[in-house]
């Protein structure tokens, strides 16, 4: 019985994560708490480590933000918006090949972290873009 529940609440919040867009752990738990009150927010984080320990998800590492998690395991680049905080993948063909390098002085390459620092189309709209630098890590709306 209790294994059972403890599935149900998994596959809750794994599918949660697949609609969600790079959540923190604690907004992935605030989406799943508010469908779900009896889910707390240590199976959240439990469940999160665990499927990223399993390779079944991705810890995402921006640099500044919070540690994120993705649904989608295949190497894939990010883009960050420095005015915002969204965060898109980044899907071009000149980066499989980056990805899928398979000599690294000698190392098997596992994965690779790519992110670039934008003004997404929201805040460009909303006239944002001042051109700001990699340095910038303050996200607000
Ligand atoms: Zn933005
Ligand atoms: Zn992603």
């Amino acid at each position: 019985m209790k294994k059972q529940r403890n599935t149900t609440q998994k596959k809750v919040i794994l599918d949660a994560l697949c609609t969600a867009d790079h959540p923190t752990a604690t907004e992935l738990f605030e989406s799943v708490h508010a469908e779900n009150p009896r889910i707390s927010k240590a199976t959240v984080f439990r469940v999160l480590s665990q499927y990223a320990e399993n390779g079944e998800i991705r810890r995402v590492h921006l640099r500044g933000t919070d540690e994120r998690y993705d649904a989608t395991t295949a190497p894939h680049a990010h883009v960050r918006c420095a005015y915002c905080g969204k965060i898109c993948d980044v899907v071009s063909p000149a980066l499989e090949g980056v990805f899928g390098t398979k000599d690294a002085c000698g190392f098997r390459v596992y994965s690779a972290e790519v992110d670039f620092v934008g003004c997404c189309p929201d805040c460009a709209a909303a006239g944002r873009d001042a051109g700001r630098g990699e340095d910038c890590k303050t996200v607000q709306a």
